[in-house]
């Protein structure tokens, strides 16, 4: 029998690769080293699509006497630069395979088996919780909801009910044996809260990190009431700056975070002055849309390329993001009255009140649209070459209702 030389091109299973129409992206996750092409030719876009056919199992017989001169200089230079190779095969009988480490996308909802491997234990995926305690939030901004850029700045008009202590320990109890590792609570005006007592007695032996938030100017009010309360070093205090206004340097160095919210140059200035003036280094400045500051806003949030690629990405990074959101995955909100969110942004799935958290979880699992929302499922991030690299989406693209804050693909 004559077996016949065969010649195989394949990716290296360390490099992502993504085609869109005729743009090629390849990234090798070990170097951080990226290329991308344009306008390619038919040869290659023939042969990246039948990479991407898993019957294909990761190599693509080729004939390189058939390659253009384009098509010769691209697969020299992604030999040169480590993202494949290409093999020959002398006189094999059986053709070589490479498997790639690729997340196979069907279209359909993200992979239940993945993030569920045993369906019977959903809750060992909820690490975050985060309560609204109040009906009423009088320091919070307020209900334009534009502000819902910040899960913080929320102020619910249509919550008629104070958090039920009860329901919300036993929550917490029942998820603390499994992964929880985060309780947040948004306290507003916390001595209004008729179970305040109850609450900060369960809150000073919980064992997993707290964070209570408040406002700037509550905390200076009730500060000697609010540290005669807390008893456990696992509670961290962020506050929350709504008002640009002189600091007490005290105030603001003992707690574990300072989060200001600007809308202008103007006041992101302001806030850096007071920050050096006082001298605090527990701060974070966000830049915040109020419908009339684009210019401002795309300065401080639009991501452009070198900030994607500021550090290297690894493949298991990548999957994920092909997979999941992270900013949302695992986390709820839950409301006072119960109601409970994935995303804030996004549709309810349920009531923790008067359903079981097993059905809620299946909500989102099936329907929701907040864990498995990656940058694949919008436009027009479904077309970029990047989405899989790219941030996730965040509650800034949720409340203006545009997938794509960057200067990349317009
Ligand atoms: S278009 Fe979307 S995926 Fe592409 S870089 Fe911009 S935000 Fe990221």
């Amino acid at each position: 029998m004559i077996l016949l030389n065969k010649t195989f091109f394949t990716i290296y299973p360390f490099t992502y690769y993504c085609l869109k129409g005729d743009t090629l992206f390849l990234y090798n996750t070990l170097n951080g080293e990226r290329f991308i092409k344009s306008n390619c030719d038919k040869n290659i876009l023939d042969i990246i699509t039948k990479l991407y056919n898993t019957n294909n199992i990761g190599m693509v017989e080729v004939n390189p006497e058939k390659f253009n001169e384009s098509a010769l200089c691209f697969f020299k230079e992604i030999k040169e630069k480590l993202f494949g190779d290409i093999i020959h095969s002398i006189n094999g009988e059986f053709n070589p395979v490479q498997i790639p480490k690729r997340i196979h996308l069907s279209g359909n909802r993200f992979s239940e088996e993945i993030l569920f491997p045993d369906k019977s234990k959903g809750f060992t995926q909820i690490k975050e919780l985060h309560f609204f305690i109040m009906s009423k939030y009088k320091f919070v901004p307020g209900n334009n909801s534009l502000y819902r850029q910040f899960l913080t700045n929320c102020n619910f008009k249509d919550c008629n009910q104070d958090l039920k202590f009860e329901k919300f320990r036993d929550l917490v109890e029942e998820l603390m044996s499994y992964e929880l590792s985060i309780v947040t609570l948004y306290c507003d005006d916390i001595f209004l809260y008729r179970e305040y007592e109850k609450l900060f007695a369960f809150l000073n032996n919980l064992n997993i990190k707290i964070e209570l938030v408040f406002s700037y100017e509550y905390y200076v009010e009730k500060y000697s009431q609010i540290k005669k309360s807390i008893l456990n070093p696992n509670i961290r205090i962020i506050l929350h700056h709504y008002n640009l206004k002189e600091l007490e340097k005290d105030f603001c160095t003992e707690v574990g975070l300072n989060c200001f919210f600007v809308e202008s140059e103007q006041q992101f200035n302001l806030v850096e002055e007071n920050i050096s003036e006082i001298g605090i280094d527990n701060y974070h400045i966000a830049g915040i849309y109020n419908g009339n500051n684009d210019s401002f806003f795309e300065s401080a949030v639009f991501i452009e390329l070198e900030d994607i690629f500021e550090e290297k990405i690894d493949f298991q990074s990548i999957l994920v993001n092909s997979e999941m959101n992270r900013n949302d995955f695992g986390k709820l909100i839950i409301l006072s009255n119960g109601n409970v969110f994935a995303n804030i942004n996004n549709a309810l799935i349920g009531n923790y009140y008067t359903e079981s958290l097993d059905k809620i979880l299946e909500e989102e699992l099936k329907n929701g649209s907040s864990w498995g929302n990656v940058r694949q499922r919008v436009a027009p991030c479904s077309e970029c070459v990047y989405n899989c690299l790219c941030p996730p989406i965040s509650n800034y693209e949720y409340v203006l209702g545009k997938f794509n804050l960057c200067k990349i693909f317009k």
